[in-house]
């Protein structure tokens, strides 16, 4: 038996299993959907102290050349150029952003569709708005879409969020990529070939190759080396906290949350920094389990897989693996969603307010956060700045904050109860 090696151990597993119990050769492939084969990542992993996402990328630009000039160095002079990847809007807002092309659901999909509603109905979300490309020829007009109308702007943009624009400057390639419509190799060229048109900026062209010839394989290295172990990490030592539930239906006065969650439920998709700093953060700060974060991202997103959603849900956003994804926690209060976003300003929290009525949740669990793992967190060089902040709090305002926190905690676990 030959087959493509699947994304997912558990499946990688099972047909081990099977081959094995009915004495049937097996022969699993490489899937040449990534630039970086499994035995590759291991390799250049072996024997570091760390495995930095930045070396690795580092490592495949090198390789494949893209972005290089001929004498070997970076073209416009730097690998990386994420400090002019982190601008918000500002008042005025992201403008008039055109709307992704749509594709118009065939008679496969609408059977899929009507298969999907009929038997799920009572599952989160709706079909209502599928409109995703499903064959290859769709999938490069997304990118072409995306290469003439948002790529110049991505880099810029990225980090930030506008509410009821869940797509921004977001190329929305991650389910076409996944499903193998559409190759890592065309993203990463048509992006290159923009730069070199004149067409977009090297901000924009290096952040968008990053995270396709970076992160993106980058994760795919790290869960293939990791499992299955990584998958029982828990290294921030969380209890068997579920997510909340209004990460299910969307329904809660936490505006960032509200948004970010229409456009779960409505497309099975939110943009990376949503998916960040608000859901997965508003997950950390409240402790629940890296692993359940994991099982709901799986439950709802249209293009989670587990070699891909694993590191990402456990790893860099939760923490869950204690550096091996990530150099340090991505951790914040409301205040860095308030200057990244405009949901506090129609909110009925204040992202500066720690304690009090109108205290906004993240803030208030931020420093808790903190509080709780002083002692690991102090040893960790990237956080000098946060520890120090969280020490100038005194004893009294730092017993408000607990108290108000383990209100917002149980607040939380009493609505999983119901
Ligand atoms: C908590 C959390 C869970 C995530 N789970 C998934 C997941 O299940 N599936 C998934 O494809 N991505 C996941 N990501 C990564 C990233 O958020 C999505 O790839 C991205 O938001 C998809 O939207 P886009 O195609 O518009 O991406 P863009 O912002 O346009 O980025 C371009 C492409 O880069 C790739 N990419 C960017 N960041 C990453 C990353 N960290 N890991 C892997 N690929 C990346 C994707 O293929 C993406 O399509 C997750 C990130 C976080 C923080
Ligand atoms: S005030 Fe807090 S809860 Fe409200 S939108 Fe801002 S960060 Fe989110």
């Amino acid at each position: 038996m030959i087959v493509l090696h699947p994304g997912d151990n558990r499946v990688l597993n099972a047909i081990q299993n099977e081959a094995a119990e009915l004495s049937i050769p097996l022969e699993v492939r490489p899937d040449d959907h990534f630039y970086c084969e499994i035995e590759e990542f291991a390799e250049w992993a072996r024997g570091r102290k760390r495995t930095v996402m930045e070396d690795f990328y580092r490592h495949m630009r090198r390789k494949h050349n893209v972005l290089m000039t001929s004498s070997g160095d970076p073209v416009g002079g730097e690998w990386n150029y994420d400090s002019e990847n982190r601008e918000s809007f500002g008042k005025g807002g992201p403008g008039k952003v055109k709307p992704p092309c749509s594709f118009q659901a065939d008679d496969i999909t609408q059977d899929a569709i009507r298969m999907v509603e009929r038997r799920f109905a009572d599952h989160p979300g709706t079909c209502e708005h599928f409109d995703l490309p499903v064959t290859h020829k769709q999938a490069r007009a997304l990118l072409r879409d995306f290469i003439k109308h948002r790529l110049p702007q991505f880099g810029k943009w990225q980090d930030a969020i506008w509410m009821d624009e869940p797509l921004l400057y977001h190329s929305r390639l991650s389910f076409a990529l996944n499903l193998h419509l559409i190759s890592p190799r065309d993203c990463v060229d048509a992006a290159v070939a923009a730069y070199d048109a004149g067409e977009a900026p090297i901000n924009s062209v290096e952040g968008f190759v990053r995270q396709i010839l970076g992160w993106r394989e980058f994760v795919r290295g790290i869960y293939w080396k990791e499992m299955p172990s990584y998958i029982e990490r828990n290294e921030l030592w969380c209890g068997d906290v579920d997510v909340p539930s209004c990460f299910w239906d969307g329904k809660t006065d936490m505006r960032c949350v509200c948004d970010a969650m229409q456009s779960v439920l409505k497309h099975g998709y939110a943009h990376h920094i949503q998916r960040l700093m608000v859901l997965g953060l508003f997950s950390q700060l409240v402790g629940v389990h890296p692993r359940r974060f994991h099982d709901w991202h799986m439950a709802m997103y249209v293009d989670a897989i587990d070699w891909v959603s694993l590191p990402n849900t456990l790893g860099m956003s939760q923490y869950g693996d204690g550096g091996i994804v990530g150099t340090k926690p991505y951790c914040a209060s409301g205040n860095y969603i308030n200057k990244m976003s405009n949901c506090c300003s129609d909110c009925r929290f204040n992202p500066k307010e720690a304690t009090g009525e109108d205290a906004c949740p993240f803030t208030t669990l931020y420093w808790d956060f903190l509080d709780r793992h002083r002692d690991q967190f102090s040893k960790e060089p990237r956080m000098k700045l946060q520890m120090r902040n969280l020490d100038r709090k005194d004893d009294e305002e730092m017993q408000a904050i607990r108290l108000q926190a383990s209100r917002v905690k149980d607040f939380v676990k009493t609505e999983m109860r119901d």
